[in-house]
């Protein structure tokens, strides 16, 4: 089965995306002239402003006058090169989703597909973990930095073992090799990895190697080897964020240390891996010991939760996620095909998908909600990313979809911006 998917990737990789031909910027003075600035840190919507951008940094917020009063024109900035006007529309920071793919053949088979797509929803910032394979995600990247195509700024993270031509050491399975993998993707520009629930003394050597090469760090703690390596022990050897919920719950288990699993259990099989993972919503207590130790220890070492709960909001409501109203115009026939039920496709697990499957995911999200909110009150950071291109979740609109869900946990929509905007930001 990997062999095959190995060997299927060699042949057929995704289409990068054409050299731009449209927009423009940036700019020598840009004012974006009247509009009602949300800034992202939580501070209230405030205008009309008038906002100069200087090359790529913003240097000037003016406050311009009160609503429903002329502006005076005396008291705006002066000497634009360009100018957008904004007057009755709100302006915020682009926003940043830090967990994305980029698709490829034979579903998604253009890059530009989805960098549009992120464009047009506002997204202008994207941690791919990662993008597509090693040596396009970089060169990608690299030629986003340079304003050569039309796509959102790219942070480029890698999985353990990926590499170009010139990585010759294949997967890594020891303390060593992970050190010499972590150098060589610092070298080659990456900006973080992607882990797994690896064996504690590879996480630890590739988190420790990772800190002195200045990269970032997230973990999908999959179930495969969350039992050794769940999110408290994964952020005590100095993991920066963990993505999905992969070993949430299992690090504060009340009366269980592995999942109790049925005895007919077995991961490759999606209707038991997704169907049996919401089953731990009733092994924790909320807000008890354990629960609050937990919070109080992920605080303590500035751990970053990117929940992406729009990927598996299908396991909840399948109906409500096929049938998006934005589907028709914008999901390809590829995609669509990719999404349909299929014991073969990632994330197409609705082949025998019942009523007790989806009350089960609506119990876990609750928890699982509560627990994002008691983080960020307790000034916890949780961000926003999406994970889409599987599971009917389509590029953009699941980003869209996520902030809608963390409003959902308890988020304040002041408090959800900051979530994909500063926070993003912060943790990149
Ligand atoms: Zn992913």
């Amino acid at each position: 089965m990997i062999v095959t998917f190995l060997s299927a990737q060699n042949r057929r990789t995704i289409e990068p995306a054409p050299d731009r031909s449209e927009g423009d910027g940036p700019h020598k003075r840009l004012i974006i002239r009247g509009g009602t600035l949300i800034d992202g840190t939580g501070a209230p919507p405030r205008g009309p402003v008038d906002i100069v951008v200087e090359g790529n940094i913003i240097t000037r917020v003016a406050s311009v006058g009160t609503p429903f009063i002329e502006i005076n024109e005396e008291r705006r900035p002066k000497d634009s090169t360009y100018e957008i006007d904004a007057h009755g529309m709100y302006i915020m920071p682009g926003l940043v989703d830090l967990h994305v793919h980029t698709g490829g053949p034979p579903k998604a088979p253009e890059a530009e597909y989805a960098y549009k797509l992120w464009l047009g929803h506002g997204i202008t910032t994207v941690r791919g973990v990662p993008f597509s394979n090693f040596d396009l995600s970089l060169s990608e990247k690299e030629r986003s930095s340079k304003n050569e195509i039309t796509a959102p700024r790219m942070f480029s993270y890698h999985r353990p073992g990926s590499g170009s031509d010139d990585w010759k050491e294949g997967s890594v399975n020891d303390p060593e090799t992970a050190k010499k993998w972590v150098r060589y993707i610092a070298r080659k520009g990456a900006d973080g990895m992607k882990l797994g629930s690896y064996p504690p003394n590879i996480m630890a050597a590739l988190l420790d190697e990772a800190k002195n090469q200045n990269l970032g760090s997230t973990a999908h703690l999959a179930q495969s080897g969350v039992a050794q390596m769940n999110a408290l022990d994964a952020a005590r050897l100095g993991l920066g964020t963990v993505t999905h919920f992969y070993g949430l719950f299992e690090s504060m288990y009340e009366a269980n240390d592995v999942q109790p699993w049925p005895v007919n259990m077995n991961y490759n099989d999606e209707q038991h891996r997704f169907g049996q993972v919401a089953r731990q919503w009733n092994l924790v207590k909320p807000r008890g010991e354990k629960w609050n130790a937990l919070l109080n220890e992920f605080l303590t070492l500035d751990l970053t939760l990117d929940p992406t709960m729009t990927i598996y909001a299908a396991g909840r409501d399948v109906m409500h996620a096929r049938n998006g109203d934005w589907h028709k115009e914008y999901t390809l026939p590829s995609m669509w095909e990719f999404y349909t039920p299929s014991r073969e496709s990632h994330g197409a697990y609705w082949f025998y998908w019942t009523t007790w499957n989806e009350v089960a995911w609506r119990n876990f999200y609750q928890v699982w909600m509560m627990f994002l909110n008691d983080y960020k009150n307790m000034g916890g950071r949780v961000t926003t990313g999406s994970d889409s291109g599987f599971i009917y979740k389509l590029y953009g609109f699941g980003t869209i979809e996520e902030l809608e869900l963390l409003q959902e946990a308890g988020f304040h929509p002041l408090e959800v911006i900051r979530s994909a905007t500063m926070y993003g930001a912060e943790t990149l």
